[in-house]
């Protein structure tokens, strides 16, 4: 996606962290193009609405935010629609928003012809971008997001992804470890649809475990190194070890229910009893691995015993963070036309059950660490993370506002606030002698 001359460009990321990436890509093209950004979208030429399909809210806060946007918009300017849902509803999308001048997929490499120039949508069919390999910027913050690969060769009975992203396309590890190093971040977080899958499609090059030798490699290159969405089936004994030997022992496990008939109805791998064996090997090992995870709640056919034994798996695991989703029922998904929909009452009670448990979890473990040293990455002034803390998606630790930003400090937790933690002091790690603030 390029747009030619001078000018100022608005990007809007919605959806998860693997957008943010491709937002950071298109905002590295349109800076390569010779356009500016501007925090402004009433101050910008090109407008882009970098969108999320993943469930039907997502869908409407995208529809909301274009909208939005095109009303602030100068007259002239483009409006770009892009992201998940470009890519999957990009028909529909041309025909229902038509204040919208271009809507663009990915994947694929865009046109030379498209590149000089901005498509409408009524004049061309929905140009494409490889935006996996395209330039990025280095990043505004001590920490990044690099995603490894696209796609995902699962087919979970919950999840529209593959249809719409494709089968995985793992990316060379190369041209990860360049994109690592023009970054210039501290912490860099690995992210891709089957993150421990990374390479399985490349199996001549790649190949299954690929991941291993890929963090040890990124692990030469930042200090950090954080890995987020794990299937449990690939959380091998040399994945642990790897990830136990970086500044980081934390592990997203994507778990997703713990009955095991409910995970084969699910189209998954796994159960309570082997999710929670794994989880104490580790903490065997490493008593301060942080342990995320989320769930699906009241996926077709989920009966009240599968939800009591979820409860008691999230009683009894103890994880440090969770995340908990009402099932969406998702056209195209395997699961769309399962028997046994659960009424969305029953749904809503089963999710605030377990949302307050885990609330409750979050906070004693919070607590539990008042009065323990941690090294902290200061990601803004006064706000820091120590390995328990992904960005944006975990609690944050408040620190003296004295510290620099992309510096490492020891500091001494004093108070826990649900799930922010207060510290205080700061030393530079690996200086004894560095006066204590
Ligand atoms: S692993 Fe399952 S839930 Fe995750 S993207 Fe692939 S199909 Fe969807």
């Amino acid at each position: 996606m390029t747009a030619q001359g001078s000018g100022r460009f608005y990007v809007e990321t919605l959806g998860c962290p693997k957008n943010q990436v491709d937002s950071d890509k298109i905002v590295g093209t349109l800076l390569h193009d010779g356009l500016s950004p501007t925090d402004d979208p009433s101050a910008a030429e090109v407008v882009v609405v970098n969108t999320c399909a993943f469930i039907e809210e997502a869908r409407k806060e995208s529809i909301g935010v274009i909208l939005q946007l095109n009303e602030l918009r100068p007259s002239g300017s483009r409006l770009v629609v892009t992201g998940c849902m470009a890519e999957r509803y990009g028909d529909e999308l041309a025909v229902e928003l038509p204040e919208v001048d271009a809507v663009v997929g990915f994947g694929g490499a865009i046109t030379e012809q498209q590149q000089r120039r901005l498509i409408p949508v009524s004049e061309a069919p929905m140009p494409t971008m490889d935006l996996l390999n395209l330039q990025r910027p280095p990043s505004q913050r001590p920490w990044a997001y690099v995603k490894v690969a696209e796609g995902c060769n699962r087919s979970c009975g919950f999840c529209a992804i593959p249809s719409f992203r494709g089968s995985q396309r793992s990316r060379d590890t190369d041209s990860i470890l360049a994109e690592v190093q023009s970054l210039q971040a501290k912490e860099i977080v690995l992210v891709a649809q089957d993150l421990a899958s990374y390479g399985i499609d490349r199996p001549d090059e790649l190949g299954a475990g690929a991941i291993v030798p890929l963090v040890r490699a990124v692990s030469t290159e930042a200090e950090r190194v954080r890995l987020l969405y794990l299937y449990p089936s690939d959380l091998t004994d040399e994945l642990v070890e790897v990830i136990l030997g970086t500044q980081v022992p934390y592990f997203d496990l994507s778990l997703q229910h713990v009955s095991k008939p409910l995970l084969r109805r699910m189209r998954r791998w796994g159960d309570g009893d082997r999710f929670l064996k794994r989880i104490s090997e580790i903490r065997s090992v490493r008593p301060d691995a942080t342990m995320r995870s989320n769930f699906i709640v009241g996926y077709p056919g989920e009966t009240d015993d599968d939800h009591a034994a979820l409860v008691e798996f999230v009683e009894e695991a103890d994880l440090d963070w969770c995340g908990f989703f009402s099932f969406s029922r998702e056209v195209g998904t395997y699961a769309y036309d399962l028997d046994g929909q659960v009424d969305p009452r029953l749904m809503n009670e089963r999710l605030a059950e377990l949302t307050e448990m885990q609330d409750a979890i979050t906070a004693r473990r919070r607590d539990a660490l008042i009065g323990e040293h941690v090294n902290v990455l200061v990601d803004e002034r006064g706000v820091g993370r120590s390995h328990r803390e992904a960005p944006e998606i975990d609690g944050v630790i408040h620190i003296d506002p004295s510290h620099a930003v992309g510096s490492f400090v020891e500091v001494k937790i004093e108070e826990a606030w649900g799930p922010d933690l207060v510290a205080v002091g700061g030393t530079i790690p690996d200086d004894d002698d560095e006066e204590s603030l």
